[in-house]
This record gives structure tokens, sequence and C-alpha cells, in this order.
């Protein structure tokens, strides 16, 4: 087609660090979310950049037009459905809470009452805790990233955080002096985002370049290469 190969470099927005979906290994951004782009954009031969700007930073980013499209291990809602059109859902994920790996005192959300708890801004975490602070009686401590929020709980400065489960649970198995104590909240798959009515030829390079990798088993090799079998 006229547009497949010319000019235009995609801008995409992703997080700091959201392992196993974006984050740095050896100074270069490596990841799920990271290689699906780059096997979409070799599949449907597209050019981009990566905007590593964080996740909020992104959003806005998104928004106000400086990014064409963003992946960031970012949640379907329908609250950001009026902002944004999504590509087709590849990833399951939900939101879960996490204490410090020694505290044995906080096993629900009722042992939160009068304590600090991290959150990471913009997202689903947050929106989550924010939805159940005052019925438990504890106060948010937003952070910008996922690593500084899961400082303040490893620290003792706060007693717990929201994240999502999947980033969560590959923290605590690379080491990360966390756990899970309560099950996993409902969530939201994650999808590709750019702003509402523009773009559209980006989504749709998008979703053909992850039906294509999904039916090739190129999708499956690139989450089994971060995540072996507990996917
Ligand atoms: N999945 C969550 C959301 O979309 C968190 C994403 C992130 O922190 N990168 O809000």
């Amino acid at each position: 087609t006229a547009q497949a190969g010319e000019g235009k470099t995609y801008s995409i927005g992703t997080d700091i660090t959201f392992a196993p979906f974006e984050f740095q290994e050896n100074g270069k951004y490596v990841g799920i979310d990271m290689d699906l782009m780059a096997a979409i954009a070799k599949d449907q031969n597209f050019k981009y950049e990566i905007q590593p700007l964080g996740f909020n930073a992104a959003l806005q980013g998104l928004q106000s037009g400086q990014l064409d499209g963003m992946i960031a291990g970012m949640s379907i809602t329908d609250e950001r459905k009026q902002t944004f059109d999504f590509s087709e859902p590849y990833y399951e994920s939900g939101v879960v809470m996490a204490t410090h790996q020694d505290n044995a005192d906080i096993k629900s959300y009722e042992d939160l009452r009068g304590k600090r708890v991290a959150v990471k801004t913009g997202t689903e975490g947050y929106s989550f805790a924010n939805s159940i602070k005052d019925k438990y009686g504890f106060t948010l401590v937003p952070f910008d990233d996922s690593a500084q929020m899961y400082q303040e709980v490893v620290s003792g400065n706060s007693a717990a955080c929201f994240d999502d489960f999947p980033v969560i649970a590959y923290a605590i198995q690379k080491g990360l002096k966390l756990q899970t104590v309560t099950e996993k909240e409902n969530g939201a798959p994650y999808g590709f985002a750019v702003n509402k009515g523009k773009n559209q030829e980006l989504l749709q390079k998008f979703n053909a370049g992850l039906a294509n990798l999904k039916a090739s088993g190129e999708y499956d090799r690139i989450v089994a290469n971060y995540l072996g079998n507990n996917k």
C-alpha cells in the first residue's frame, strides 16, 4: 500500500519499568510489550520509536497528541474507552495487594485501617485502592513508577501496595521482598491504545500484526521467553 514502509515513524509511549512487559536490560528496553511491538512493526512494515515516559506521563502524552500510540501493560477499561481506542486484548491481568514478605499482620483489606498504602498514579491499582480506601480507612501514598512503589513497602514506610498481578508475581519471583496475601481482583486485559478516532491505520496494523503473531506461534514464543510456563 501507499503507506507501507513510508516516512512516518510512530511515537509510542511506555512505562519506565513494568517487568516483564517493559524494563531496561543492558541499557535496552525489553519485555513482552517491547518484543510484541517490534514483531508487529516488522510484520506490518512500519517504523516506530519507543518513549519510556512512565505510565501516567504516557497517558497524558497520548491524550495530548504528543504520542501516536501507547503500549504499557495498559488495561482496557470502560473509562479509558471514552478517551482512547484499544487494540484487541493481548494479555489477561488484574490488580492484587502485596505486603512485605515478613509481614504476618496484614491478611485482608480490613487490616489496612490507619495504614499507608503505596499506589501508582494513573493506574487501575490506584483506582481500585482509591475505591476502597474510605471503607477500610487507609491513606494513599502515590508514586510514579512500580519500582518506587515496591520500595516504599520493602522499606516499611507503607503497609501494602496495589499493582497488576503478573507484574508483582514476576518481581517476587525475581527476589523482591513482597508477598501477595489476598486473591486478585477482576481486571481488564491489556491492549495497545491510540487516541480516540486518531491513528486508526496504526491500530489496524497492530491488530493485523497481533493476529499474525498469534497464528504463527510467535506471540507464544515471546511470552514464554519472559514467563516460561507460568503465564
Ligand atoms: N494495567 C494497569 C493500568 O492500566 C497498570 C499499567 C502500568 O502501571 N503500566 O492501569
